[in-house]
């Protein structure tokens, strides 16, 4: 069993090394991950510029790439054997709703998943500083229930933790994604030479509660698992627009 763990958080995030350490008992762990913060940048390939890797010790390499890119590196490199499953995160911050369409950690389980082998997102639900460790343990656990289990063929698992220790959990529930209410995400202000420049960000997210959903559950204390399936077709719809006349 080899498992590839990687982020995009980037190669200096604390996560990665306590996957690493929870992970090892399933088999050979290698990380593979950005050589710097590479948050939403969703399923960006680099295309235009050459890739270069760094061997930072044994089975610890850094990518000048996005996550997607590491993950091709760790599949089609020749750096290291094929991988068997592809662990992303623990992203330091959500990943939740229609954020999973930005989400670099979330398209980095969705690359694995196209390469044919089982792949889980995981994120915790912060920003203060944490060590990841119990989430990291969490993370095992999952994964102990997908080797025994198997995941359908393009399938995968998105994970969020709420910040608070695991004793505290109140458990896990399987959920569907949430919806955001999207405002204030593009702030516009005057530079000191007097030139208007925009920033993406504003507040942070404000979501419906629905129940049964992903932000629900992180909100009630629990661990969200969101199955997640690649085929985003609206297969209702197909037979609907038959009678779409467009004269052809
Ligand atoms: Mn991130």
């Amino acid at each position: 069993m080899h498992i590839l763990v990687t982020n995009d958080d980037g190669i200096g995030s604390p996560a990665l090394l306590q996957l690493k350490a929870q992970l090892s008992q399933f088999g050979r762990v290698t990380i593979i991950a950005p050589d710097r913060n590479q948050s939403a940048t969703s399923q960006a390939l680099t295309l235009h510029r050459p890739l270069r890797i760094h061997a930072l010790q044994e089975d610890v390499y850094s990518v000048d790439g996005t996550p997607t890119d590491c993950v091709l590196v760790a599949f089609h490199g020749k750096l290291v054997e094929r991988p068997d499953l592809v662990v992303s995160g623990i992203n330091h911050g959500p990943n939740m709703g229609e954020d999973v369409f930005y989400s670099g950690t979330v398209a980095a389980a969705i690359e694995g998943t196209l390469q044919g082998v089982p792949a889980l997102a995981a994120s915790l639900v912060t920003r203060q500083p944490t060590d990841f460790r119990e989430p990291a343990e969490i993370v095992g656990r999952l994964l102990r229930q997908v080797l025994v289990r198997g995941l359908p063929p393009r399938m995968l698992l998105n994970v969020n933790f709420p910040f608070r220790s695991m004793a505290d959990l109140a458990g896990v529930q399987f959920t569907r994604l949430g919806t955001r209410v999207y405002e204030d995400t593009l702030v516009r202000k005057v530079d000191p030479r007097g030139k208007e420049y925009y920033w993406i960000g504003g507040e942070d997210p404000v979501w419906r509660p629905e129940p049964g959903t992903d932000y629900h559950a992180v909100h009630a204390g629990f661990v969200s698992v969101t199955p997640m399936q690649l085929d985003l077709t609206d297969h209702a719809a197909i037979d609907a627009m038959e009678s779409w006349s467009l004269g052809l």
